[in-house]
């Protein structure tokens, strides 16, 4: 029995001001305002000292952590989110990955589930292969452009098999309803998301019926061009991102960087009054990729410390822990710390379909808990019932 004492604990609808949690084995056994709940004897006893108790936080698309990414190094990847909050992780790969790399990285992040940090992974975030090429960092050098060969698609499928909770698809690729129909075949829990793409509205819609129901990285890799007049003219079209704000089923992701370069301060406020307070989802894109380059790049005269870059100077991803992006999310919005710890926890465990396991704080649910300040310093990480 674990019990977290003099806490304010964060509900998904609300607020206890001076709560108790109790944990019991892997599970929430208890909660709610200090007197009324008893702490069995023998309990560890943790005072929070005032401070919050969350859920553990969910990043659904993170390509990596320490320098290192996951499909190379999982067990060191999953760290620093561990560290700092995060108790449920989805890998991301990407696209420009060969079918070796993609099989290989699999294996390792497989059996660095069984484990110390690993144990956060849960599942896998496909990041491709079949997007567009046209858009994202790096993305000209995928490993998957052109025509979907059947037989290569079909073997990737089968060998990432259920671990993959989401495939993000560019919905415009030729034949890509072959890919959903059979990615879906082999994991009926599977989801699909666009990301990477330049798709009209209709054509991300004609996949709905396979499971699209997220957005990647809303307002990133999703440029569109009115292709029948000049772009002189600036007559704005509509692409992936009126796509997702129009459909009402769908989660929009949104990578909330200390800068806000990924996306505007105004783009992200515009994007929480039109999603709603569930439908928006906080990532990561974690990127470790600028690693050999200590100096970065600046915006603004000012080292943009979090932000992922390769090469070319391109911003790719970004170098946050999910903590740090409910931060700058409050800081960009003004949105408060409930819902920013909604936006990381409850909607992503919600657009999975793992929500009866985690992602709030309710009797029966996993025990992975935050004890946060208001800024989302995290003090304890709780997993399954124990401290870490
Ligand atoms: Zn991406």
């Amino acid at each position: 029995m674990l019990a977290i004492c003099n806490t304010k604990i964060i509900l998904e609808e609300g607020m206890i001001w001076d709560g108790t949690v109790l944990c019991k084995e892997d599970r929430i056994a208890d909660f709610g305002p200090g007197n009324e709940v008893t702490i069995p004897e023998g309990a560890d006893i943790l005072d929070a000292k005032g401070k919050y108790t969350a859920p553990g936080l969910i990043d659904i698309h993170c390509h990596g952590g320490n320098m290192k990414f996951f499909y190379e190094d999982p067990q060191k990847a999953a760290e620093v989110h561990f560290k700092n909050g995060t108790t449920t992780l989805l890998p991301a790969l990407y696209q420009t990955l060969t079918y070796e790399q993609f099989t290989e990285g699999i294996d390792r992040i497989r059996l660095a589930q069984k484990e110390g940090s690993g144990r956060i992974i849960a599942g896998l975030y496909m990041e491709g292969p079949f997007m567009n090429p046209k858009y994202g960092s790096d993305a000209a050098n995928s490993k998957w452009k052109g025509h979907i060969d059947e037989a290569r698609m079909r073997s990737l499928v089968d060998y990432a098999g259920k671990d993959v909770r989401v495939w993000c698809v560019a919905p415009e690729r030729e034949d890509i309803e072959v890919f959903c129909k059979y990615a879906k075949q082999v994991n009926p829990n599977v989801r699909f998301s666009m990301g990477h793409t330049e798709c009209r509205p209709w054509q991300a819609y004609r996949l709905k019926k396979y499971g699209l129901i997220n957005q990647t990285h809303h307002g990133n890799a999703t440029a569109v061009n009115n292709p029948i007049v000049p772009s002189n003219v600036g007559i704005r079209d509509v692409g992936p991102d009126e796509a997702c704000l129009y459909d009402s089923d769908m989660y929009a992701e949104l990578i909330a960087d200390s800068m806000a370069i990924h996306v505007k301060p105004h783009m992200l406020r515009l994007v929480m009054k039109v999603k709603g307070l569930n439908k928006v989802i906080l990532i990561t894109d974690h990127y470790p990729e600028n690693c050999g380059n200590p100096a970065g790049p600046f915006w603004g005269g000012k080292k943009a410390e979090d932000l992922g870059y390769v090469s070319d100077g391109a911003v790719c991803g970004s170098l946050m822990t999910l903590n740090t992006a409910c931060r700058n999310m409050m800081a960009h919005t003004g949105c408060g710390l409930c819902h920013a710890i909604q936006f990381a926890t409850i909607n992503p465990a919600r657009m999975l379909g793992i929500d009866d396991e985690v992602g709030s704080i309710e009797k029966g649910k996993k025990a992975n808990l935050v004890v946060t300040d208001d800024m989302l310093h995290v003090e304890h990480v709780i997993f399954e019932g124990r401290r870490q």
